[in-house]
């Protein structure tokens, strides 16, 4: 279920993996979004009853009442989510101070990144695509953050498509390394290619978080210990991170 799990003072996060769900076929098995590909038809979606089940995996997993997830649209929009919100906010980036309250983020290839701040009291996180890194969707989030109190932010970076397989058109690659440079890559047959995830984390590291990269060296599109929309198609699912502020007082 999980790829990665870990926690800092009152906060708990994961990064998921395929495994540990109850969805079959191509979204086998803990796939986290019912509308993958809309407007396609049954085949490329999964059941939602199945996806809802998954989720519930999840929250039990982190013994949390609720998990929200956001309709992510390849955005910049930062929602902020005070406990009256259950219902999916379209956004790709959200933070929230409640307590007990799953923040979930879903990506195939795109970047998932937990944001936090255990001093403040305040967590997040974004979800950060080609478009996304282009937005600045992450710098986004963590100014909203700074906006209302953080002042010491981690970011944690998960598993994403790596630089040496996402291929991208030339002018592609040109237009979002003018933005963003870090982001410019070659794939290993030598063709323009981008890694999201460097430039992610350049945005983070210029606003002086501090980044730790859960999924270097992991590439989802190599590893089908994950899903893949470049590997597996439209008809993919979702892995996702997680994000929860435990009660003040409740441990260290
Ligand atoms: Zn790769």
């Amino acid at each position: 279920m999980f790829f990665s799990r870990g926690s800092l003072g009152t906060v708990e996060f994961a990064f998921t993996k395929r495994d540990g769900g109850r969805s079959e076929g191509n979204f086998a098995s803990l796939n986290l979004a019912a509308s993958t590909a809309p407007g396609l038809g049954d085949e490329f979606s999964d059941d939602p009853s199945v996806v809802k089940r998954n989720r519930s995996i999840l929250a039990a997993a982190f013994d949390v009442p609720h998990i929200v997830a956001m309709t992510q649209v390849h955005g910049s929009d930062v929602v902020f989510v005070d406990g009256a919100t259950v219902e999916a906010p379209v956004a790709d980036a959200m933070i929230t101070d409640q307590p007990d309250l799953g923040l979930l983020v879903r990506a195939a290839d795109c970047t998932p990144v937990v944001l936090a701040d255990p001093q403040a009291r305040l967590i997040g996180v974004v979800h950060a695509g080609r478009e996304g890194l282009v937005k600045g969707v992450v710098t986004a989030a963590v100014r909203e953050m700074r906006r209302r109190g953080a002042t010491r932010i981690q970011a944690w970076v998960g598993p994403r498509a790596c630089g040496l397989c996402y291929e991208v058109p030339a002018e592609m690659a040109d237009a979002v390394a003018a933005v963003v440079p870090e982001a410019r890559s070659t794939t290993s047959w030598g063709t323009p290619a981008l890694d999201v995830g460097r430039g992610v984390i350049a945005q983070l590291k210029a606003e002086a978080v501090h980044v730790t990269d859960i999924g270097e060296g992991v590439c989802t599109i190599e590893d089908e210990a994950f899903f893949s929309y470049r590997r597996q198609g439209k008809a993919s699912g979702r892995q996702g991170a997680i994000v929860v502020l435990r009660p003040a007082g409740d441990r260290e």
